[in-house]
């Protein structure tokens, strides 16, 4: 059989993976930024599909059967995003004879609103949460926002991948967040009908992962954990989903069942639940009707490969497990690495990846390599590292060791976050909810930044001293030997900005905590507080870039942090803005950013539109007075 991947990155290659086991042909499909990318020299064959614009290529169902006409590809896997929820797209491929390896198309469309969706669980009696979906009438949904009780979740009903989604905590708040919900779905899935919910103050995100056949069988293949989110994306996932309780276990598990049996599911599906973390009350959240990003951890306990299954079962064979002989064994994690910054507000990072270093005994699934080349054009999930061991202590204990030897050079990951939170008492109890990123760890990882800075700077200045080389002082609390003259200090973190640190032994004799540093030529990587962080020591002649060039708004202009499609526009020329104000909104890697004023000030010049592609350092505003600049 030829497959032809309609997807690209991590998942066209483990879809390839399986494919050429069981010796499939495949075809891949691309954009013009990925034509050099590890998918599609692995693929037997590639088609090209146009420019970077994802309507020309990922999203063009005719360019993508087209594709598979021409190189007369048998079958088609959507892998996840793109187009593998895409009824229209489904149903074509399967009009030109192809084989989807995915569920009925009829079944992707009813679980493709959230509205039907929720009357579909209800239905089979599957627990939803309280809400309400029978009008779009704004009146309307603020009175049922109002029956439902403060706080209120506004939803969007084709929503995915955690977008157009708000929350509203009385009724004072209800209307913006209800416009903004709207209007980001509109933008992102040309839709903008919504629901309200009750939201759930506690939410823990448990689901569990569906197979079935055309032949009537369902089974569920155990429960995942993906509380681990920010902005309402997983980052991490484990199976089995750990401080469940059994009756809470069983419940989720039939009720995933039921719901997949009332539709006649046919393929590899996930059904989403929120667990009320207070009283373990448990409620439908959504069914994906795809494989999905962490399938690897259930594949980990299960010894089985869903990628077959689904080619299998699409080819018109009966499900070879069943329910009686499957087993589970162990634990397993995967921690999605993404290219953002997490002390900047996860913004994403584009550039090369200079070297890679993987460590052995996990699983890595990555859409790069090293020399690859990170683009803004396309999410920012480059790899994800999964591990698998007897218990979830020994999971928790060979991630933490993965991560610490993992080394991704060039660009900031995702990783040092993860190395953080393994570390974390409440992620240890498992105990922690959706919100816990969100509101807790990066508030006061931010308040680290100038300890970080502080004690990098001392690293470098310990290892460029003659003492340093035999009696490194990390590790335990410094103490600072006097001859040590104050030190100016430029360190580079991986997005490039250049900050410049004082080391002045003489300021401060209270000790640096503990930390245990790796200088290697003129980089520093130091570990603190259970994270990592690498810095570059520039040469002489490039330190002391002043912050304010590379922080946005705090000059005399707005500048482009990193190439993105201009989204928003919140001022005109002669606006006098405040501080904090949200002046721009751009987007890239399907996520949008704010650039905010950082004082008072007037808008001079307004340089860009919606729409508009920007480059990194592009002017998009300009002020007219100067505003408070940071040195
Ligand atoms: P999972 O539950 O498998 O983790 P996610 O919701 O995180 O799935 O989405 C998987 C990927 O697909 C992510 O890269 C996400 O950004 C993208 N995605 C999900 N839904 C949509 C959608 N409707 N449109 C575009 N991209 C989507
Ligand atoms: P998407 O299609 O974007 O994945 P989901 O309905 O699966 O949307 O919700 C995504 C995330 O938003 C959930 O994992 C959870 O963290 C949060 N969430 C969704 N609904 C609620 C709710 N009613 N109360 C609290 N959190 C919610
Ligand atoms: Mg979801």
């Amino acid at each position: 059989m030829k497959i032809l991947i309609a997807n690209r990155g991590e998942i066209a290659r483990r879809v390839i993976r399986t494919a050429h086991r069981l010796g499939h042909q495949t075809v891949a499909v691309y954009g013009d930024p990925d034509a050099n990318a590890p998918f599609v020299t692995e693929a037997t064959t590639a088609v090209a599909l146009g420019s970077a614009s994802l309507d020309e290529s990922y999203l063009s169902v005719d360019r993508v059967l087209a594709a598979a006409q021409n190189t007369a590809a048998d079958a088609v896997h959507p892998g996840y995003g793109f187009l593998s929820e895409n009824t229209a797209f489904a149903n074509a491929c399967i009009k030109a004879g192809l084989i989807w390896i995915g569920p009925n198309p009829q079944i992707i469309a009813q679980m493709g609103s959230k509205i039907e969706a929720r009357s579909i669980a209800e239905a089979a009696g599957v627990p939803t949460i309280p809400g309400w979906s029978d009008s779009q009438d704004p009146a309307e949904l603020a009175a049922a926002a109002a029956r439902i009780g403060y706080p209120i979740l506004v939803k969007a009903s084709a929503g995915g991948g955690g977008k157009g989604i708000r929350i509203a905590r009385d009724q004072a708040e209800f209307a913006g967040a209800l416009s903004e919900a709207s209007a980001e779905a509109e933008r992102a899935f040309g839709d903008g009908s919504v629901i309200v919910e009750r939201y759930i103050e506690r939410p823990r995100h448990i689901e569990v992962q569906i197979i079935g056949d055309r032949h009537g069988a369902v089974i569920h293949l155990g429960t995942r954990e993906c509380s681990v989110q920010r902005r309402y994306q997983k980052l991490l996932e484990e199976a089995p989903a750990p401080n469940l309780g059994a009756d809470t276990r069983h419940g989720i598990e039939r009720s995933a069942q039921l719901l997949a049996e009332s539709v006649g599911y046919d393929s590899a599906g996930t059904v989403e639940f929120i667990v009320d973390d207070g009283t373990d009350e448990y409620f439908f959240l959504e069914m994906n009707t795809r494989l999905q990003v962490e399938h690897p951890v259930t594949e980990a306990i299960t010894g089985l490969d869903l990628v077959e299954l689904m080619i299998e079962v699409a080819a018109g064979a009966a499900l070879p497990v069943d329910a009686s002989a499957l087993g589970f064994s162990g634990h397993a994690i995967e921690a999605r690495i993404l290219a953002e910054d997490p002390l900047a507000d996860f913004a994403p990072q584009v550039g090369p990846i200079h070297q890679l270093h993987v460590p052995d005994d996990v699983r890595w699934d990555a859409a790069i390599e090293a020399g690859s080349v990170i683009t803004p054009h396309y999410d920012s999930m480059i790899a994800k590292l999964i591990v698998h061991a007897d218990t979830r202590d020994g999971a928790i204990a060979r991630l933490s060791q993965a991560l610490d030897e993992l080394r991704i050079d060039g660009v900031v990951t995702t990783a040092q976050l993860h190395r953080w939170l393994v570390d974390q008492p409440e992620f240890r109890a498992a105990g922690l909810t959706t919100r816990f990123l969100d509101e807790n760890a990066m508030a006061s990882r931010a308040d680290d930044l100038d300890e970080v800075h502080a004690a990098a700077a001392a690293a470098w200045v310990d290892a460029t001293t003659e003492t340093a080389a035999t009696s490194p002082w990390f590790g335990s609390a410094l103490s600072l030997t006097p001859h040590r003259s104050k030190r100016h200090i430029g360190l580079e973190d991986a997005s490039g900005d250049v900050v410049e640190v004082v080391f002045d032994p003489e300021a401060d004799g209270s000790p640096l905590p503990p930390r245990s540093v790796d200088v290697d030529g003129r980089r520093v990587a130091i570990n603190l507080h259970g994270a990592t962080y690498a810095f570059a020591v520039p040469p002489r002649s490039q330190r002391w870039a002043p912050s304010a060039a590379t922080r946005t708004g705090s000059g005399a202009a707005i500048t482009a942090p990193f190439p993105a499609l201009v989204a928003e526009v919140h001022v005109q020329p002669g606006d006098e803005v405040e501080g904090d104000q949200v002046i721009v909104v751009i987007e890239a890697m399907k996520m949008l950013h704010s650039l905010r004023a950082t004082g008072a000030s007037t808008i001079a010049e307004v340089r860009v539109a919606p729409g508009d592609q920007v480059a990194t350092g592009d002017v998009l505003i300009t002020f007219e007075t100067q505003t408070e600049t940071v040195q």
